[in-house]
This record gives C-alpha cells, structure tokens and sequence, in this order.
C-alpha cells in the first residue's frame, strides 16, 4: 500500500489498456467518524451496486470477465483489510491486465465504485492540491518546538531549550554588571535564535517540507527573519498565533486555519490571473470544448476547474485525444469510446503533461467561464 504523492497519480495515470476497462474503487474509512461494521456495509453495498450495473452493462465477454473479477478481488480485499488507520482508500483494478493499485488516503473520499477507460484519479488530485508538506516552527527566547502538518495530522519532531545565564547570588549589582549580564543575556538568546534557525534548515534537508510556518513573538520577529537561511525564507509562508508551550492542538488549528486561507487566497490568485489573461485576449481558454482541445494540444499550463464540475465525453483508443460529443476522431478517423468524466480524463493528462491543475471551491469566478478553463503555455 503507497501514500499519496504526485509521482503516484502521474504513474497511475500512465496506465491504459486497449482491452480491458479499469475499476476505480474509494471508500471512507474514517474511523473517527465510522465504526468498521459500517464501512464494511458501505463497501459491500458498494459492489452490489456495481455487479447490477456490471449486468446491465453491454461489453465484451472478455471486457465484462476482468471488470467481474476486479470485483471478486476488491470484495476478498475488503473482507481482510479494515483495519489500518488511514482516512480513506483507493484501489484501481484491472484484472485483465493484471493492474492492481492500492493508495491510503489522508482524507475521506466519497464513497464510490467507477468502470471507465482508465483509473479515475481525479479525488486523488483533489486531496493532493489542498495539502501540503508543512514544518511548524515555534521559538520563544529559550526554547523551541518543531511539527510537521500533513494532511490534518501533527507530529512533534524535535525540541530545544536553553538556559540564560542568572545572576550569581553573591555578585554585585552595581550598573556596569547588570549590563554585562544583560548583554551576555542577550547574547545567549541570539545564539538560541541561531542554533534554531539551523536546527530548522537541518530538518527541512531531511524532511523535504513544501512550506514553513513560524510561531513567534512579534519583536522576535524581524531578528529572527535575519537568522533563517535564504532557502527557508523562501518557503516561509507565514506566522501563526502559538508558541512552543501551547497545547498541540491549538498549534494545530493555528497551523490548519492557515493552511485553509493560503490555500483560499491562491485559488483566487489563479482565477484572477487566468480571467485576466482571458479577458486581454491572451493565452488562455475558458469552457470545456476550449479546454479539452488544449489539452489535446499539449498546450495547458495551468488548468483550473470547478470542484463540483463533471461531463460525460469520449477518448480516442489510438490518439488519447479527448473530446465531449465526437463519435470518431477527426484525427484517426475511428471510433472513440466514452468516458464517464471528460473532466478527470483531462485532469490526468494534465497531470502527464507535468502541468499544474487547480481545484477551485465555489463560489468562485470561474463559474461563469464554463467552470472550467485553462492557462495556456503559449497563445491560443
Ligand atoms: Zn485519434
């Protein structure tokens, strides 16, 4: 069983068959929320759903065999393994092919079983674009703490403390020191600064984080920025109100909240940039006909769709073109086969492009250009 990485969708989306269908598979195991026994009913009333539909379904025998037995393993999957502590699963299965995927989920998906062409990727990229490698970095004057976030979870990595130098009982306390043990103080606390500004350098190199949040006291602030080295500077996204002796799960919904409103402001960011591209006439397509032929093109840079957007289209077998209605490519001039989401098939093939692909949450602008839309590498 792997996690959730980028290398992980693109992989998955590199699977085709010309044979054999795929079935996606995502159950909400969330067991905070859910006792196994009904994670269990949702996933059997999962697959008798699908072995109805399966029934009805007018395929090939060969075709309607792999999707069967796909069935028959997700079921014997189901039945022994329930018990781990992921929030959500996913398995892609095409037993034709003997292809079988299994993916942990850090976030509950929508419960849902899918045949298509290929693996339907698109909650993947959904969970994967909302969160991100976080380093949680807390320092007051003689200690600091460290976190990682990732995906609504905190882990305490490290902590420092350090001692100030006290005034020693039978010393003097004449004026010139007390403001040597104020400067030797100080001195200390720079050094604490220092040592923990590498401390969070050193753990960046081990732990790979995407972005750093800092806790701290608004006068340490500006000291502090000087210490942290150009590389984690960079990555600073932005101060959070905790400190090291704060409870964990305050820092937590410090660092979530967070999370949410630089995840809010760049979604906006993007939408505001790509109607202004579009609306300059620039290098941008708004809807999904636009869009699709642009990614048919290899031009997307940036795709952005509606979260809640989904359309029926058709893929051709031999080019991987995708299209909403066309029945034969007008590039091969064969039959294409329809998809169950146009909107996933080109999200995936987004993601092959090595492109960026942004989920925005409505509202939003986007609604009124078709829901979805595209910056493109070059003009239209
Ligand atoms: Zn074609």
């Amino acid at each position: 069983m792997s996690s959730l990485t980028r290398q992980k969708i693109e992989a998955l989306s590199g699977f085709r068959s010309d044979r054999f269908l795929t079935t996606s598979f995502y159950l909400n195991t969330d067991k905070g929320r859910l006792v196994r026994k009904e994670i269990q009913v949702a996933a059997k009333n999962l697959l008798t759903g699908a072995r109805a539909r399966l029934e009805r379904l007018e395929l090939d025998k060969d075709k309607k065999a792999s999707l069967g037995a796909d069935l028959d393993m997700l079921q014997d999957y189901c039945a022994r393994n329930m018990t781990d502590n992921a929030h959500g699963l996913a398995v892609f299965s095409c037993r034709g092919e003997k292809f079988w995927e299994e993916v942990h989920l850090p976030h509950p998906p929508r419960n849902r079983l899918l045949f298509d062409q290929n693996p339907y990727i698109r909650p993947l990229s959904q969970i994967l674009g909302r969160f991100h490698n976080i380093c949680v970095f807390l320092v007051g004057r003689t200690n600091a703490k460290w976190f990682s976030v990732h995906m609504d979870k905190m882990t305490h990595l490290d902590s420092l403390a350090c001692e100030l130098p006290t005034k020693d009982k039978d010393g003097d306390f004449d004026g010139t020191s007390v403001r040597r043990l104020e400067r030797h103080v100080e001195s200390h606390v720079h050094e604490h600064y220092k040592k923990a500004s590498q401390l969070t350098f050193d753990l960046f190199k081990k732990e790979k984080f995407d972005w750093l949040f800092l806790g701290c006291e608004d006068h340490f602030y500006s000291d502090l920025e000087t210490f942290l080295h150009s590389y984690l500077r960079d990555r600073l996204k932005g101060r959070i109100k905790a400190k090291p002796s704060d409870p964990e799960d305050k820092i937590l919904k410090e660092a979530l909240a967070l999370e949410a409103a630089i995840n809010l402001a760049a979604e906006e960011e993007d939408v505001r940039r790509f109607a202004a591209e579009l609306e300059k006439g620039g290098r941008a397509v708004s809807g999904i006909k636009e869009t699709l032929r642009g990614v048919n093109q290899l031009e997307i840079q940036h795709l952005l769709v509606m979260h809640n957007f989904s359309a029926p289209g058709t893929m051709c077998p031999k080019c991987r073109f995708l299209y909403l209605e066309e029945t034969v490519c007008p590039a091969c001039q064969i039959a294409t086969r329809p998809v169950a989401d146009v909107v996933d098939e080109a999200i995936e093939a987004t993601f092959k492009q090595h492109a960026a692909v942004r989920h925005v949450q409505p509202p939003s602008r986007l609604d009124h250009y078709g829901k979805i839309g595209a910056i493109l590498r070059f003009k239209a």
